[in-house]
Parts: C-alpha cells; sequence; structure tokens
C-alpha cells in the first residue's frame, strides 16, 4: 500500500476528514496540496505539522464552487510538484432544513459546494491526469446519497449526485489509466456533526452497530486505500465507512 512521491490534492484539507486524509496520505509518501475556503490558521498549521513529521505539503486557497478557483488550485500543484496524481473530493457543507421551509439558497449553495465543486476540482485535474494515463479520484460522498434523510433533501441530492458522477467518470475514465470511486462515510466526529441538535447525535449513537462514531481517521484509511496500488483494480465503487449504520 504506497502512494510515496505522488502528488495529492485534498479540497476542504484544513479540517475533519480532509484533514486526516491529508496527514494520511502524507505519513504514506505522498506530496500533498491542501486546499482551503476559510480556514487559513488550521491549514497553515497542518503544512508545518506534515513538514515537522518530514513530509511534503503546501496549502492553497480556493473556493470548490468556482471553476475558476479549482482550475488555480491544480496550477498550483502543477507549478509547485510537476503533476496531480489524486484527486480527494472532500469539501462539503450541510445547509439542513425541511424542503418546506428550505430556501432556494440553501439548495443552490448545497449543490455548488458538494457538488458542483466535485465536478470544477475532477474537471480541472484530468488533463495532467489524461496526459500521464494514471490517475485516481476520490469522490467523498455520504451515506444520506444512499439512504436519504429528513431535513437533507440538498445534501442527499447531491451526494447522490457525487455517486452518479463517480460511476459515469469511472466508465469515461477507465480506459485512459483512471480510476474513480467514492467514499460514503456514516455519522464522523468532526464539526459538521459536533453542530447537530444533541438528541440527533444520540440517536445516530444508538443505531451504529459497531457501537461508536466514526473517526476522521477511519475514513482517511479508506481513501488511502483507494488512492494505493492496492486498489489497482477498483473503479466505480462506492465504499461505506459507517460502522454498519446504513446496513
Ligand atoms: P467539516 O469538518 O465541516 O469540514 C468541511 C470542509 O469543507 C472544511 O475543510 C471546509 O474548508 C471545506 N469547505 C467547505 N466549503 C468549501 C468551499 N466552498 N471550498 C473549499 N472547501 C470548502 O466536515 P467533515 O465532516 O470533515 O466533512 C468532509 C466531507 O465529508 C464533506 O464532504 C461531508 O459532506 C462528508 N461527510 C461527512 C460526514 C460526517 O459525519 N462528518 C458524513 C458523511 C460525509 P474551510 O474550513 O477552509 O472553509
Amino acid at each position: 500500500m504506497e502512494v510515496k512521491q505522488q502528488v495529492a490534492v485534498i479540497t476542504g484539507g484544513a479540517r475533519g476528514i480532509g484533514r486526516a486524509t491529508a496527514l494520511e496520505l502524507a505519513r504514506q509518501g505522498a506530496r500533498v496540496v491542501i486546499n482551503y475556503a476559510t480556514s487559513r490558521k488550521e491549514a497553515e498549521r497542518l503544512v508545518a505539522e506534515i513538514k515537522a513529521q518530514g513530509g511534503e505539503a503546501v496549502e492553497h486557497q480556493a473556493n470548490v464552487a468556482s471553476l475558476e478557483e479549482a482550475y488555480g488550485l491544480v496550477e498550483r500543484a502543477l507549478e509547485l510538484f510537476g503533476t496531480v496524481d489524486i484527486l480527494v473530493n472532500n469539501a462539503g457543507i450541510t445547509r439542513d432544513n425541511l424542503l418546506l421551509r428550505m430556501k432556494e439558497e440553501e439548495w443552490d449553495q448545497v449543490i455548488e459546494v458538494n457538488l458542483k465543486g466535485v465536478f470544477n476540482c475532477t474537471k480541472a485535474c484530468l488533463r495532467p491526469m489524461l496526459k500521464q494515463r494514471r490517475g485516481r479520484i476520490i469522490n467523498i460522498s455520504s451515506v444520506i446519497g444512499l439512504a436519504g434523510n429528513a431535513a437533507q433533501a440538498n445534501y442527499a441530492a447531491a451526494k447522490a449526485g457525487i455517486i452518479g458522477f463517480t460511476k459515469a467518470m469511472a466508465r469515461e475514465l477507465a480506459a485512459r489509466g483512471i480510476t474513480v470511486n467514492a467514499v460514503a462515510p456514516g455519522f464522523i466526529a468532526t464539526d459538521m456533526t459536533a453542530s447537530l441538535p444533541a438528541e440527533i447525535q444520540e440517536e445516530y449513537r444508538r443505531r451504529i452497530p459497531l457501537g461508536r462514531p466514526g473517526t476522521p481517521a477511519d475514513v482517511a484509511r479508506v481513501v488511502a486505500f483507494l488512492a494505493s496500488p492496492a486498489a489497482d483494480y477498483i473503479t466505480g465503487e462506492v465504499i461505506r465507512v459507517d460502522g454498519g449504520l446504513a446496513i
């Protein structure tokens, strides 16, 4: 399982699952480009932490909802490291509301960041990956994209959209040596879930067969597996990392 010297771009890499993924890939020897939107300090701290461990990392600010900024992110990776081998489309937001109350902007924001962001960053990475006839694209979906959830129509639609996108891209890019897979986390302890009401958090905990929330590292290890040669023959797959939540 090696990703040594490979160049990995991780969107939303300064916090939560993205942060754990950047740390795991760097630990395995990848050179990581950590994208952030607003968490500059966290991104800088993470770069310093990776460098202190002997790794190579750089942070880059970009809003993944902007195609231009997505190209800017990939351009930065190309300038510094010459290529992009691994793209982890991790950036995501929630704007939960029952549909009756959901504002148009809550729908639009979630689709723009969570789904269009995946389109933007994938498109920006295609040329270098096609040129080298090799690449790994790993999209962070959610069990909500598989099972749905009340008050999350926007999020569920975006996350289900990511699964359709993943399968379409897997077919489109297979002959070019690029694999495209999705990871569907369940209930993972990050800022995103910490903001949920206590009773909802408790309900999730009760429903997880393995009896605990996931950690960002639980997800990061599966992303690193999909990025590694051990996953050479896997494409178009969706792997749940949810402690059994969506069985
Ligand atoms: P988090 O701690 O809230 O982190 C979200 C990340 O997304 C942050 O790094 C944030 O960057 C980034 N981001 C948001 N908007 C962005 C934008 N426009 N451009 C670039 N980056 C942006 O959430 P998390 O739990 O780690 O979630 C990571 C991914 O896992 C998301 O796609 C989420 O939907 C998915 N997921 C999470 C869970 C869970 O239980 N936590 C379950 C299933 C799926 P800044 O801080 O720089 O703004």
